[in-house]
């Protein structure tokens, strides 16, 4: 407990010194229930509670966090840095995103963006996003905005030409015939996208790192059922699990292509589903999706499902480095999910 100094308590109706307590507890954010630690100032006299509306804030502020965290949305600085980026006013960042006038300001100052205008700043951050934005609103904005964000356009144009580097590298994966390192199926990018897309919207706090093992296990179960894996992926042992082979030339493309984005969070990068129209799984291949994500966000961390992935024989029997056949798992995968699935309370 910190010390405050002087504040008033109305109960004891004098200026106290009061401390500062934290204690768990819940908030409607949203109509959405988000629990977080809050501080309040006791009175060393009385022992109540004292309001103050500079530690309030504070409270808020975390609350606000703890949801922005769980819906992948913006913070305040980072639509901030989003607008410094292009270098434009308030008000015409505002009028480029297609937002009333002060809505910029307010989600600069703490307000939670809603779900349709946090997706709309995400994708002003693609240049994909941002050309659409920049047709859809072009009319509203003063010529110098324009000329500022055409000249940020140009800048992201600029680093396209690695695109087209990373897209041949892909191509050559997807002229593989089918074998026991793709799971008996051509890598197919269009697949692989939406399995990103479905499982980005599925799975809570889905790290880049918690990615890779959920692709892992979708492709393992599906080889499994239907002797074929989902997308043609190839997953290497690296040295926390499994990862898909070509995974940062496949990052690049999704987020590239405005499927994916990613958010800022803690030791690492949180991705957040952005868009995505083609749906080319079938039924059963839905379920199996559904059946993963609700397994992924079965594990509290990632490491937990880390030290999960490394009990399995296709993990053992591979080395570092190595890409680990679809053949070396004879079952196991689908066994080890549900059996752990069914130990859980529903
Ligand atoms: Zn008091």
């Amino acid at each position: 407990m910190t010390e405050l100094v002087n504040i008033y308590c109305p109960e004891c109706d004098t200026e106290v010194h009061a401390h500062f307590l934290n204690r768990p507890t819940t908030l409607f954010v949203r109509g959405e229930q988000v629990s977080y630690s809050e501080t309040v100032a006791v009175c060393p006299i009385c022992g109540e509670i004292i309001g103050d509306a500079r530690i309030e804030g504070v409270n808020l502020e975390r609350a606000y966090s703890v949801y922005r965290t769980r819906h992948g949305i913006l913070s305040p600085d980072e639509v901030k840095s989003l607008r410094i980026s292009y270098g434009l006013s308030l008000r015409e960042f505002s009028r480029f995103l297609g937002f009333g006038e002060q809505t910029t300001y307010r989600y600069e100052h703490g307000d939670i963006p809603d779900q349709s205008h946090n997706t709309t700043m995400l994708s002003a951050k693609t240049i994909h996003g941002a050309r659409l934005l920049l047709t859809q609103n072009r009319q509203k904005l003063n010529s110098r905005s324009i000329a500022r964000i055409e000249q940020r356009l140009q800048t992201m144009a600029d680093g396209t030409t690695e695109q087209s580097r990373h897209h041949l590298a892909l191509e050559d994966r997807e002229a593989d015939e089918p074998s026991a390192a793709n799971g008996y199926r051509r890598l197919n990018l269009d697949r692989v996208a939406a399995l990103i897309y479905e499982l980005t919207s599925r799975c809570r706090d889905l790290y880049w790192t918690k990615l890779q093992k959920a692709l892992f296990f979708v492709d393992m179960i599906c080889y499994e059922r239907y002797s074929c894996s989902l997308t043609g992926l190839s997953y290497a042992h690296a040295t926390f699990g499994p990862v898909m082979d070509r995974k940062d030339e496949v990052r690049f493309i999704l987020v590239d292509r405005g499927i994916i984005g990613f958010r800022e969070c803690g030791w690492g990068e949180i991705l957040v589903p952005l868009q995505h129209s083609t749906q080319p799984f079938n039924t059963e291949e839905i379920e199996l999706i559904n059946e993963v994500a609700n397994f992924v966000n079965s594990f509290s961390s990632a490491s937990e499902l880390s030290d999960f992935s490394h009990g399995l024989s296709c993990w053992t029997g591979s080395a570092d480095g190595e890409i680990i056949e679809y053949t070396l798992n004879d079952g196991e995968v689908e066994g080890a999910m549900l059996e752990r699935m069914s130990r859980l309370p529903c």
